[in-house]
């Protein structure tokens, strides 16, 4: 490992980030990474808080003792990480430090971690409040006018509870700099918020008498899959969704008898296996088989190329002992409800072109003894039209005929983008005058923190930022050397302008 001085400005960056490589701070054990950014802030006589959830604030007064217009400007990063290792190494992440080396690809140089996550997600957050804290103390910075707050939040990376379950008087200001982004060239100005239901569909199943029956499975796999947030407009197929259009039509055309359903794993993954099976007369089978075979080309033809392997089988099953079906009554009313419900991209921003809106996953559905379970996500980057996806979803169970109660299992805000706002003018004029040339502004369709806080401190205008880090969330993880200083650069110029 090479010395760290060598990274380039500023030293106290690399200093800080070092030592946190060697704090345990997977999610929900941050007690020590917390006490150790504690013990420094107040080593050096700043004031800290800790909430009920045990996020941690260092505040950084103005210099100046009296009136003017002094801002509050919010500095944050989440104290956890990911833990994940390669099979062969040997790594204790509760006790281990990360063992860093330098590597050197298209000719950049990057910083990363052997066998493991870096953590760079989010300990270049972290580092940078920490370098900003020890600058102004040691008086090789100043911003005169700005009263920061210092904010280092829990479990981001596990269910965003630090955020969602704050003490809203723990910070404030006017701006809040979220340092969690991983691009040092975009940034990011809202997210889409979600609701995840559950819903049980109460039936009873019968047991079938005719001997002339066979028991048919058919199966949906091949399938990329994907976030369910970020990845719903890239035209990838949902097995649960390609599976019920299927027996739809099977249903309408034939007398089959259903026995179950059942696919995905994930509400926040595209379903990539799904499977039915179902009971028809021996004497159907071949004219089953013939409809099929002209139905499935069609199908296959709306995933080419971005699902090409898409794969659908369709066979007998030779000793199917469970000989139960629904009635005729109940399936025709779940396999409407299935083929009805809405999937993927239902809107597109008004405004910048290509971000989705508003959109749902059809995530989850499970055959148990006397009901049927399935599971919706939906995401929006407005509290309205999340609302108004639900209520329509509402109406459709209902209007199904069917036997059902629904339960909201996650439930969370969006940020909404405001492409104008004052902060993210002052970044773009920012970054145009420190590196010349424009920064890409965006919104995604995934959850972050900022939705929270946005939520919370609706007057606080909010940006998202952070140096080119590659591989999140897995042993690739590595942190781009040179974008650190370009994203520090930018930081200490965006302070001075906010003042
Ligand atoms: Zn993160």
């Amino acid at each position: 490992m090479e010395d760290l001085k060598d990274f380039g400005e500023p030293s106290e960056f690399w200093q800080y980030f070092y030592e946190i490589t060697k704090i345990p701070r997977c999610s929900t054990h941050e007690d020590k990474i917390r006490e150790y950014i504690r013990e420094e802030a107040e080593k050096l006589g700043y004031q800290t808080e800790i909430d009920a959830i045990k996020n941690l604030v260092v505040r950084i007064p103005s210099s100046r003792d009296s009136g003017g217009n002094k801002i509050g400007v919010v500095l944050q990063s989440h104290m956890d990480m990911v833990c994940e290792k390669n099979e062969n190494i040997h790594h204790d992440f509760s006790i281990d430090p990360l063992k860093l080396k330098t590597i050197e690809i298209d000719n950049e140089k990057w910083l990363t971690a052997e066998g493991t996550t870096l953590g760079a997600d989010n300990g270049v957050g972290i580092a940078y409040q920490l370098a900003i804290m020890k600058k102004i103390h040691d008086g090789s910075l100043n911003f005169d006018d700005l009263d920061l707050d210092l904010f280092f939040t829990v479990d981001e990376e596990r269910g965003l509870s630090g955020a969602s379950q704050m003490d809203k008087n723990l910070i404030s200001g006017k701006y809040l700099l979220n340092l969690d982004s991983e691009e040092d060239d975009r940034f990011t100005i809202g997210c889409a918020g979600g609701r995840v239901f559950r819903a049980e569909v109460n039936c009873e199943k019968k047991l079938i008498s005719n001997p002339n029956l066979r028991a048919v499975k058919i199966s949906i796999s091949g399938l990329f899959g994907g976030h369910s947030g970020t990845d719903i407009n890239k035209n990838r197929g949902n097995a649960l969704k390609i599976l019920t259009e299927i027996i739809w039509k099977l249903n309408s055309n034939f007398n089959i008898l259903l026995n179950s359903l059942e696919g995905g794993n994930l509400t926040n993954a595209i379903p990539r296996e799904a499977h039915a099976i179902f009971f028809i007369e021996q004497s159907q089978k071949n004219e089953l088989e013939t409809f099929l075979e002209d139905l499935i080309p069609k199908i296959k033809i709306l995933y080419e190329g971005t699902d090409s392997n898409l794969n659908i089988s369709i066979y007998l099953l030779k000793d199917f002992t469970d000989k139960t079906t629904f009635s005729k009554d109940f399936q025709n009313k779940l396999v409407d409800l299935f083929y009805l419900m809405p999937n993927g991209p239902i809107s597109l921003h008004p405004t910048s072109v290509g971000l989705v809106h508003t959109s749902l996953n059809f995530a989850v559905v499970h055959t148990l003894e006397n009901k049927i379970e399935f599971k919706v996500s939906t995401r929006s980057l407005t509290q309205y039209d999340k609302d108004t996806l639900f209520e329509k979803l509402k109406l459709l169970l209902k209007t199904s005929g069917l036997d059902i109660n629904i339960e909201i299992i996650t439930l969370y805000p969006s940020w909404p983008p405001i492409f104008d706002s004052k902060l993210t003018e002052i970044s773009k004029q920012v970054y145009k005058n420190t590196f010349n040339e424009d920064v890409i502004i965006q919104a995604i369709h995934a959850g972050l923190e900022c939705a929270f806080f946005s939520h919370y401190y609706p007057d606080m205008e909010m940006i998202s930022l952070g140096p080119d880090v590659l591989g999140g969330h897995s042993p690739d993880e590595r942190l781009n050397i040179r974008s650190v200083s370009k994203i520090w650069k930018f930081l200490l110029a965006l302070l001075k302008n906010l003042a």
